[in-house]
């Protein structure tokens, strides 16, 4: 391909780019495919002579899309939202085109120095302390990262190198195997699965603190837990305090957590991945509250910002913490501005993209204003979404909707909700996952897609309602084995459900002779007090049958369900 063609080529892309876009409602949100679709619709090796772009094109329909979850669909609102925006994504063609490794300030000054300006330009926009600005007095910096996942674990390392550091100064005997041996990090219950992965790379042991009544981890908990390991011998050393927890948006309370680990000289690392973005606007600005005592904070302009994957923006108060803890320069890498900065001393990997390109688009062409009013429209159709199920008597919230999740349930088992969620990703109209809170079995919705309008969150909240109703209804009429068994059911299970019914029915019959209520009252009460009967019944028409059926065990499972019938 020349560049005429590149010119063509490149104007029709974005022609697909923006059809895909605009229409992107009509496509189904989650896909259809099974794992291993897609062997199949390609050759098994590379081709040996080159094919024409056409074809290539042509398949992209074919071979893609139908295994593509459009997270761009406002009918998306599963995990988090990824950013996505038509600045970035031109910002991104260009960073593809300059194609430079920025691992030095030699290796591409202008990658090097726009990432350091970004940064503190969106550590302005955050009213962060100046400690983590580069361009003030103080002696801190930002850098991006690729992931939040990358950026706790940075944290973690350079937080054991410094401890290592300190506690050798002290005791020049003691070995660092024996320090890291004895070294114990943190994090609330709550944390992502990330920062327990930190803690299991970088060698460490890391202890869940558990969080109070609204999922946060306050300071009492963590300082008992300090002092029964420093009693046992251990070496307290990292705590990562999380802001807007994954599975409920929760906040550790850091005004609490902050005073303590600096007290105890152990590393408080804040992440905010999700909730990160929203401290732009004043009116949410006070969740932040407590970064004064923080080493290091990241959040992702990935997910809420209007930049896409990927750009992780991490601040550190002290540059040398992180950069004494990664620095080794071998001759090839060495130039005559070495003072003038080196990301790649930041992270692991030597070579770094020109990802700032994305967020200067992005900024500029939004401008402060514009990123606000994008996240409070999120959370203003968050409340909208909130107002809609707390309108519902069926329903519950879960946790205090503070941006742009919603976790609620149906009042009732977890049973019925993991059914509830199962038949509202099974109809593919939208997409949602669910999270534990507490024990309980809870959906979340989180507002995701950058086109999501109000229309939208109305018609998901009118479908979730519908798909609730026919499955009490179904529940009410004791229409119970087809909730058992959504797939069909075989003759043998046919069987099995017929000669459990006569033995229910039985036993609902001498109830009725017993109660003088109405039949089907007679059948609820049964279904409430006897569930050990049912599942003896179960059991024993499964010895009988020998029948190892998978939808018999899943049979048990639901009788649980039966507790929810309504009196
Ligand atoms: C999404 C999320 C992460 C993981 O983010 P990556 O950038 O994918 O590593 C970590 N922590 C929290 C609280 C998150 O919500």
């Amino acid at each position: 391909m020349d560049a005429a063609e590149f010119r063509r080529r490149g104007k029709e892309m974005v022609d697909y780019v923006a059809d895909y876009l605009e229409n992107i409602e009509k496509r189904q949100v989650y896909p259809d495919v099974e794992p291993g679709y897609l062997r199949s619709l390609i050759p098994e090796e590379a081709p040996l002579e080159a094919e024409s772009y056409e074809d290539v094109v042509k398949d992209i329909e074919r071979v893609i899309m139908p295994g593509v979850t459009h997270w761009h669909s406002p009918y998306f609102y599963a995990y988090f939202p990824t950013a996505h925006s038509f600045p970035a994504m031109l910002a991104d063609m260009l960073c593809g085109a300059i194609g430079c490794i920025g691992f030095s300030w030699a290796a591409s000054p202008a990658c090097t120095e726009l990432e350091t300006v970004m940064l503190d330009w969106l550590g302005k926009m955050l009213k962060l302390p100046e400690d983590f600005l580069a361009g003030t007095e103080g002696s801190g910096g930002g850098v991006i990262q690729g992931t939040a996942s990358e950026a706790t674990l940075i944290a973690l390392l350079a937080a054991r190198s410094k401890i290592v550091k300190l506690i050798q100064t002290d005791h020049p005997d003691r070995s660092e195997t024996d320090i890291i041996s004895k070294l114990v990090a943190y994090s609330s219950d709550q944390a992502h699965s990330s920062v327990e992965r930190a803690g299991l790379i970088g060698g460490v042991r890391m202890k869940k603190i558990p969080t109070d009544s609204k999922f946060s981890v306050r300071g009492a908990a963590l300082q008992k837990v300090l002092e029964e390991d420093r009693a046992a011998g251990l070496i307290p050393f990292f705590f990562c305090a999380t802001l807007g927890t994954t599975p409920s948006c929760a906040f550790d309370c850091i005004t609490e957590l902050g005073p303590i680990c600096n007290a105890e000289k152990i590393w408080m690392h804040i992440d905010a991945a999700y909730a990160g973005s929203a401290f732009i606007c004043p009116e949410f600005r006070p969740l932040l509250n407590g970064i004064e005592f923080a080493d290091s904070f990241n959040f992702n302009p990935h997910k809420w910002l209007l930049v896409n994957f990927d750009c992780s923006a991490m601040w550190v108060k002290k540059r040398s913490d992180i950069i004494g803890a990664f620095k080794i320069e071998p001759l090839y890498l060495k130039h005559d501005h070495q003072e003038s900065g080196n990301q790649s001393h930041w992270q692991i990997p030597l070579g770094r993209r020109f990802r700032s390109l994305k967020m200067w688009f992005v900024f500029r062409m939004y401008g402060l204003k514009g990123l606000q009013a994008y996240i409070r429209k999120h959370v203003g159709l968050a409340k909208e979404f909130e107002s809609l199920v707390k309108a519902d008597q069926r329903f519950e919230i879960s946790a205090d909707v503070v941006l742009g999740l919603v976790c609620f349930r149906l009042k009732g088992s977890n049973e019925l909700n993991e059914i509830l969620l199962k038949r509202i990703n099974s109809a593919r109209k939208i997409h949602l996952v669910p999270c534990q809170l507490a024990g309980k079995f809870v959906l979340r919705f989180a507002v995701c897609a950058r086109t999501t309008e109000s229309r939208h969150v109305r018609e998901a909240w009118s479908h979730i309602s519908h798909l609730a109703s026919e499955l009490l209804q179904e529940l009410q009429m004791g229409d119970l084995y087809y909730v058992c068994c959504p797939h069909g059911l075989t003759f043998t299970l046919l069987l099995q459900f017929f000669l459990l019914f006569i033995v229910k029915m039985y036993v609902c019959i001498v109830f009725y002779l017993f109660h003088f209520h109405s039949f089907v009252h007679s059948c609820c009460i049964f279904m409430k007090q006897n569930q050990i009967l049912s599942i003896i019944s179960l059991s024993f028409l499964k010895a009988l049958f020998l029948t190892q059926h998978s939808c018999c065990d899943e049979i048990s499972h639901q009788h649980s369900l039966t507790a929810i019938v309504p009196k």
